[in-house]
């Protein structure tokens, strides 16, 4: 074998020697502990990450797939399901599993409704419709499960055009998606709207909570205006609630929910002839990791209504402290109207280019999500931020100010390369989607 091909280590390696590799290797990692980044890690203080370590680890090794096995795993994933349940106003008929994440659980769901029409009603061409601003999760099930996907324009609001939504639909419809809030401006679809419609026709309504189902609850119970999004409102089939978001837990954590257990029923696989026994399996995956299940369980526990409640309160002071300081710079305003603790923010004059705003802002050491459609920055609030609201109002400030009047930094840095993408017209994205992709293969090289 050639000497520059990557291969196992001929002899294996003292464990400090390796434990210093990959310090070495997280060096340049992003910092999300310094709070200056607003997405991938969901940070509730050194204690908890401690406390979450020690509750994964109690389960590391076990195996989530048999449930027989490890009573302590099905204890705790029915524990975790029926405390979201409840959390979101589902009755004691509110059925679901854990998933290993918010698009695993809305894999299992788009993989329901179409199982489920198959069965009830005969349908092989299955469609589902949904606003633009729905998670690429969706995108990426219905491409799984050759479900067509259309999608209905927005309200300037943010929130999906329920009329432009239900025109999309026709006999072959079998559910529709809406999102509490969605991903891209943080607003909270009408759900209401959209559930009486629903149910009307006979077609499922999923809400997508992967990001709001932990912390809606608590920021309607603190008093701030949050419409109707959950099993409360009639129509609402099932829902998606990420735990290893605001939930607080260890990654690998979401929650999947269903009107009742018939339809979750059609979410569950089993292969009986199989020469290896009785095979039956909840969902996607195969084998499930137990710390993830056993740390879900401890954050819920641990958390409590007044811990989540704490978390919910310094994270809605933190955005909206942020959003009024954006809006306070000439020249910048939020996208929509976001109501919880995710938002945008875009350009609205021509002298000022967002993206290099957020360039100059990542000068000073913020780490930022750049958008199109409209081209804005992006922002998941989290408890800790409120530590850095003063900072974030000078930075964005000065940000602006520095970059105001200055075209030629529009063709610099990231500010470059996304002024590219945002100007790919729609529907014509296939010579990206193959650049991204190639830029995949190449990412994955040692
Ligand atoms: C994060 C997210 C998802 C997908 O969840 P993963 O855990 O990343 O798989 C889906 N919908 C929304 C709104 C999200 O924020």
């Amino acid at each position: 074998m050639s000497d520059d091909v990557l291969a196992i280590p001929e002899q294996g390696r003292a464990h400090e020697e390796v434990l210093a590799d990959i310090d070495a290797a997280r060096h340049d990692d992003a910092d999300w502990q310094a709070g200056r980044t607003f997405s991938l890690v969901y940070y509730a203080g050194p204690e908890h990450t401690a406390f979450l370590k020690q509750a994964h680890q109690r389960l590391f090794s076990e195996n989530g797939l048999n449930p027989l096995a490890f009573g302590s795993l099905r204890k705790f994933e029915a524990e975790v399901v029926r405390m979201t349940a409840t959390m979101l106003n589902g009755g004691p008929e509110v059925a679901g599993t854990m998933t290993s994440g918010g698009s695993e659980s809305i894999m299992m769901a788009m993989k329901t409704y179409r199982t489920w029409a198959r069965a009830e009603k005969g349908e092989h061409t299955p469609n589902v419709v949904a606003p633009v601003t729905l998670h690429p999760a969706f995108d990426k099930a219905c491409h799984y499960f050759d479900i067509e996907l259309r999608k209905a324009p927005l309200l300037a609001s943010g929130e999906v055009d329920v009329e432009a939504l239900q025109a999309l639909a026709d006999d072959h419809t079998i559910a529709a998606v809406v999102s509490a809030p969605n991903y891209p401006n943080g607003v909270i679809d009408d759900v209401t709207a959209v559930g009486a419609w629903a149910a009307e026709r006979g077609i499922g309504l999923h809400v997508d909570g992967c990001l709001g189902g932990f912390i809606l609850p608590w920021v309607e119970a603190l008093g701030h205006d949050i419409r109707p999004f959950d099993f409360r409102v009639e129509g609402v089939t099932s829902m998606s609630a990420d735990v290893h978001k605001y939930g607080f837990a260890a990654k690998g954590a979401s929650v999947v929910l269903y009107r009742d257990a018939d339809l979750r029923r059609h979410q569950f696989f089993a292969a009986t002839g199989w020469p290896g026994g009785l095979y039956v399996s909840p969902t996607a995956a195969g084998t499930r990791p137990g710390g993830s299940i056993a740390a879900a369980w401890a954050a819920m526990q641990a958390m409590g209504r007044d811990g989540y409640l704490a978390i919910a309160e310094r994270s809605m002071q933190a955005a909206l402290r942020m959003r009024a300081d954006i809006e306070a710079v000439d020249g910048l305003a939020i996208v929509g109207e976001p109501k919880a603790t995710v938002h945008a923010w875009q350009s609205t004059s021509d002298d000022l280019d967002v993206y290099a705003v957020a360039d100059a802002l990542e000068a000073r050491g913020w780490h930022l999500n750049r958008q199109i459609r409209p081209s804005s920055v992006h922002a998941i609030v989290g408890p800790r931020h409120m530590e850095l609201v003063d900072e974030w109002a000078a930075d964005v400030k000065a940000a602006a100010d520095e970059v105001r009047g200055r075209p030629e930094l529009s063709g610099q840095g990231q500010a470059a390369m996304y002024g590219m993408m945002a100007s790919v017209p729609e529907g014509s994205e296939a010579e990206t989607e193959l650049f991204v992709k190639q830029m995949l293969d190449g990412l994955y090289e040692v």
